[in-house]
């Protein structure tokens, strides 16, 4: 069969490309090795943190530039994928002063508290260092996010393929064109986009060197102890420990995570067991900085990340094949954005990669 593009992998970033390339009237085939809503990759879940607030200005602005995607796609779909329920990100005063810095560079809304202030303000939460908050922050509803944009890919023309089984990439002997094969099927295409997620280096093999490293992080969920208590999107920067993060999750609690604190895990053949000592750890977490939830974790789960040694995004082409690697475990709240800078490339509205996510050979 032919097509114009075949996008191999829809987990948030392949089913965004999707979207874009089948709104614009390309002959689009979405493939996707596991069934629909499945939780071997890193998009699924009800929640992700949606946030401006980064100290690197770069990212601050793909924020700004996602934030009205979000709500194109919110319309595209006829529901809501995107709540503004604020962010506050907390610790060491220089961390959170260079974050404020780039708000301020962005003139973006915040605001700076000290520690009792916040306190007062979420009274769910402990803190002891600078609190920042702005309102532009939230959480995007990654799983509700996933399937819509599958849902208007498919309404737009796109084919989709779930439960296809590993896809394979060759691309053809003149370098123009790839042969994607997945089961009994199989595509003649001008681009391949590749959106693997964890998978990424398995799928492109020899066409191009992405370093990647997944790990397999754990999430948790907690009660929390008053059901009127206001919960916006938070991260704890600390000192000597990793990053603690989470949100407000519809119909679970409070999620609570370290991030990047995960084993390193082959996508393949490792088991997704969630660890009970690191819920432990959390829980002895939860019960020192959070008054208002009840430290008992009720529901865990596992994700992969797929890490770059930057952290930074991979977002490229190489002759007829365009790579996304968007995740270092913060890719969701970008979604609609790197979609259409996925698309751009496949479709050719834009020939040059965004220079800080090109490949590094
Ligand atoms: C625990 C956790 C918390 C996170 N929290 C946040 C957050 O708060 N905010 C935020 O912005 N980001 C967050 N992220 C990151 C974000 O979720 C990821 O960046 C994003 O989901 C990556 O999407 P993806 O489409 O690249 O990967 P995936 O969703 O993994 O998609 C890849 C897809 O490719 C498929 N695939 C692989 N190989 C093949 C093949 N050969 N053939 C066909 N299909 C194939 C896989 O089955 C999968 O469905 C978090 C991630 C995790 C794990």
């Amino acid at each position: 069969m032919r097509a114009d593009v075949v996008v191999i992998g829809a987990g948030a970033m392949g089913s965004a490309t999707a979207w874009w390339l089948a709104r614009r009237g390309h002959d689009v085939v979405l493939v996707e090795r596991f069934e629909a809503g499945h939780d071997r990759g890193s998009s699924h879940g009800v929640a992700r943190i949606f946030r401006h607030a980064y100290e690197d200005a770069h990212y601050v602005r793909m924020a700004k530039e996602a934030l009205p995607l979000w709500r194109e796609l919110e319309d595209d779909a006829g529901q809501v994928l995107l709540e503004l329920t604020g962010c506050v990100d907390h610790g060491p005063a220089p961390v959170v002063e260079r974050i404020a810095a780039a708000l301020i560079g962005e003139s973006m809304a915040r605001e700076v508290l000290d520690a009792e202030a916040a306190t007062r303000r979420w009274p769910g939460m402990r803190f002891d260092e600078a609190v920042l908050f702005h309102p532009e922050g939230g959480r995007c509803l990654a799983d509700a996010t996933v399937l819509a944009l599958q849902g208007r890919a498919g309404a737009h023309g796109a084919v989709v393929r779930f439960g296809a089984g590993p896809a394979s990439l060759e691309v053809n002997a003149a370098g123009d064109g790839v042969r994607v094969r997945a089961g009994d099927e199989e595509w003649d295409a001008r681009v391949a986009v590749v959106t693997a997620g964890a998978w990424v280096r398995q799928v492109l093999g020899a066409v191009a060197p992405v370093p990647t490293t997944v790990t397999l992080e754990q999430v948790q969920h907690f009660t929390p102890i008053d059901p009127a208590l206001e919960w916006p999107s938070f991260l704890h920067h600390r000192a000597d420990a990793p990053v603690v993060y989470g949100l407000r999750s519809p119909g679970e609690g409070v999620k609570v995570d370290e991030h990047h604190a995960g084993p390193v895990v082959d996508p393949e053949t490792d088991a997704r067991e969630p660890d009970p000592v690191r819920r432990r750890a959390v829980a002895d977490y939860v019960r020192a900085w959070f008054p208002g939830l009840d430290p008992t974790p009720v529901h865990t789960s596992t994700c992969l990340y797929t890490t770059t040694p930057t952290e930074d995004f991979v977002i490229d082409r190489v002759g007829p094949v365009v790579i996304g690697s968007p995740c270092s475990g913060h890719g969701f709240k970008f979604t609609p954005l790197v979609g259409r800078m996925l698309a751009d490339l496949a479709d050719g509205t834009e020939t040059m990669p965004d220079p800080r996510f090109a490949l590094r050979v």
